[in-house]
């Protein structure tokens, strides 16, 4: 049975989703796999799916990082600015995002991982090259960190960014409007995918 604390929490999880703006797409949904996308907007997650240590360790992480560098800009002699919203049309559709860390002329993303890869993933270069394309900065950094450490990838802003974005808007509109999921893009991360039951066994949820 719920305490009255998890009751307030799932209630307060709530209340965060309606504040969201439903009329957009969020850049999220345009870089992850485009078929998780669509469950995701098809079928949101109850509030009792995103009561779970590992969805909420990346926004606190996010959140102790960038209050620790607002806090100290003045003696560390940083131009900073965090979770600067972002906001973009294509073909009528508003495309709205927030972008973790804009330090200089240079964008910053932050993951949390559980492993840091090799090279960045995809949809990573795709969210932080997106941001610093809108923003007109020069340069994106896509910073991992896990328990073990840390690393940093760092690209040269690349015009063409748009180009896949304004594809990737078009195939989860055509997806969404004929109701059948967009291909599978599948990589490490369906491993994460609260949809990958239904991806996989191509059962509709109830
Ligand atoms: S399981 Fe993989 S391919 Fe399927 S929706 Fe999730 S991320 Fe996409």
């Amino acid at each position: 049975m719920n305490s009255k604390l998890i009751e307030i929490l799932l209630k307060a999880i709530e209340l965060e989703e309606e504040e969201h703006v439903h009329d957009t797409l969020w850049v999220t949904d345009l870089c992850q796999c485009l078929r998780r996308s669509y469950y995701s907007l098809k079928y949101p997650l109850k509030p009792e799916q995103k009561l779970k240590r590992s969805l909420i360790i990346g926004k606190s992480i996010h959140l102790y990082l960038e209050s620790l560098l607002l806090k100290h800009k003045d003696k560390l002699g940083i131009d900073i600015e965090i979770e600067k919203p972002v906001r973009y049309v294509i073909d009528g559709m508003v495309i709205r995002g927030y972008a973790d860390i804009v330090l200089g002329n240079i964008l910053y993303e932050i993951k949390t991982t559980s492993k840091i890869p090799v090279k960045p993933y995809f949809e990573h270069i795709l969210q932080a090259g997106f941001y610093a394309y809108v923003l007109h900065l020069r340069e994106f950094c896509i910073v991992y960190i896990n328990d073990n450490g840390y690393k940093e990838f760092c690209m040269e802003t690349n015009d063409g960014i748009i180009n896949i974005i304004k594809d990737r808007v078009r195939v989860l509109k055509e997806a969404l409007e004929s109701g059948k999921p967009p291909p599978r893009e599948k990589s490490v991360l369906c491993n994460y995918c609260p949809y990958k039951t239904i991806c996989f066994e191509q059962k509709t949820l109830t």
